[in-house]
């Protein structure tokens, strides 16, 4: 069951407000990646505080929110889409609050108002705490927007409703230093912030009080966790360390992180990793290209070599590693022999699991003024093609190495699409299908029975 958590009492921001919207039912759409999920978590937390509780579709919903993405253009073209039929919604139930937060409102606050001006409330990604007064301010006052630079509230110290009651998202850091030339999340997240070890420390304590078994640490760069921090002065907290403190609460069984970057990935992270039982065997390792010439254009600060070697390195370290990474077809100026070295990358680096994209201009990078290197679309179609046919066969090859063998599975609850089987998760993070009834949070030892390139299947033992 989902759960409202609130947070300490120490780390609340404000005083907490009676319920005032009991018996109001909300929904929210979330586009984009897991720091956006994160974030529609800690909305449905302070919504339900507010006594509301979820519903099933945009039209039973007295509140609807829509967190938004501007990583990809899909995402974006989709968003607006939404919205558009929310006009048609709203057109039918006036009464009805909408709500656009997340990247893209906090980038494109004034086009969102422009494509859509039946949205209620407009409000970025740093101050998240304010949904309900902004709400309140709409229903009395009218549509408002507010979008602000400097982060407010750490998310995490937001209470949150979990989609799952034994896994939990928790923010180790915000924001990123890099600057990646296909990337917005600078621009519309800021600059680094950590949280405190002892704050992030407490909050896993917590919520392996309240049930929680597997924890995922949450940062756009957690390899460079800490390096704005400074303790008593001196010793700055490092990512190792922190992975040490938490796989160490008893209790947690599991702890994911997402993501490093091979920039800044070391051995200490990886050693970390080794050494702590809980951390589970799994990295995801973004590559984005095999060409150097193209890293470079990405500014993503390693070469080829300098990514081969620290995959190794982690490789090595770690027994029985899982490697999930992202890949870029079509980067402004990608050669054929460019778009070769990246596949030589994906023969030779044999990720388990890759997200692969084509790339679209995001307005207000670099990227997206390097205009007279674009890519014709049907040579990137082209490569894209083949990358995901070669993964699918690299997926598939190492799912089938795992028939036979024996793993402890995580299970998340019945299967969407088949009820009687329930979906359940390793720890190098892959999904296996088991058939029975076992509920979200149970732990079972399984036999692997069969493979395909997306999932495995296995048997209880
Ligand atoms: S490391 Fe690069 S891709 Fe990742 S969030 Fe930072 S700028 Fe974006």
């Amino acid at each position: 069951m989902p759960q409202v958590l609130l947070p300490e009492p120490s780390t609340r921001e404000r005083p907490r407000r009676q319920p005032t919207r009991s018996g109001q039912r909300y929904f929210i759409r979330t586009f984009g990646c897991q720091m956006n999920e994160h974030d529609s978590e800690r909305i449905a937390g302070l919504f339900e505080l507010d006594g509301m509780s979820p519903a099933n579709s945009f039209e039973a919903a007295d509140v609807v929110y829509v967190n938004t993405c501007t990583i990809r253009e899909n995402a974006d073209n989709r968003m607006y889409g939404n919205l558009g039929q929310l006009k048609a919604v709203k057109d039918l139930n006036p009464d009805m609050m909408l709500v656009v937060g997340g990247c893209a409102a906090q980038k494109d606050r004034e086009l969102v108002r422009e494509k859509a001006p039946w949205v209620d409330v407009v409000m970025g990604t740093h101050n998240l705490d304010r949904v309900l007064d902004l709400l309140d301010h709409a229903e009395h006052w009218g549509p408002i927007t507010e979008v602000v630079d400097e982060l407010q509230a750490m998310p995490s110290s937001l209470p949150a409703k979990r989609e799952l009651a034994h896994s939990a998202w928790v923010t180790i850091q915000v924001g990123c230093n890099n600057t990646c030339t296909f990337c917005i999340v600078p621009s519309v997240r800021g600059v680094e912030v950590s949280r405190r070890p002892g704050d992030i420390v407490r909050e896993v304590e917590r919520l392996q009080r309240d049930g929680v078994v597997e924890v995922t640490l949450l940062g756009q760069n957690v390899d460079t966790y800490g390096r704005d921090l400074a303790i008593d002065g001196k010793r700055r907290p490092i990512f190792g360390d922190l992975l040490r403190r938490v796989g160490e609460i008893e209790g947690i069984e599991r702890v994911r992180f997402t993501s490093p970057h091979p920039n800044d990935f070391r051995e200490d992270v990886a050693l970390a990793m080794a050494e702590t039982t809980a951390v589970c065997e799994q990295l995801h390792f973004p590559l984005q290209s095999g060409s150097d010439r193209v890293l470079a254009a990405m500014h993503r600060g390693y070469n080829r070599r300098k990514y081969i070697e620290r995959l190794a390195m982690a490789r090595d370290t770690i027994p029985g590693l899982a490697v999930s990474t992202d890949i870029i077809v079509g980067f402004p100026g990608e050669t054929d022999e460019d778009f070769d070295l990246t596949m030589e990358v994906v023969e030779e680096a044999r990720f388990d699991q890759a997200f692969m994209f084509i790339f679209s201009p995001r307005p207000g990078t670099r990227a997206a003024s390097m205009t007279d290197s674009f890519v014709p679309d049907e040579v990137i179609q082209e490569r894209f093609s083949r990358l995901v046919e070669t993964q699918n066969r690299i997926s598939g090859e190492l799912n089938a190495a795992t028939v036979g063998s024996r793993m402890k599975v995580l299970s998340e609850g019945p299967s969407r699409k088949r009820p009687e089987v329930a979906t359940t998760r390793s720890r190098t993070g892959k999904v296996v299908h088991v058939e029975g009834d076992y509920p979200s949070g149970t732990f079972l030892e399984v036999e692997i029975v069969s493979a395909a390139q997306h999932h495995l299947v296995g048997e209880p033992v």
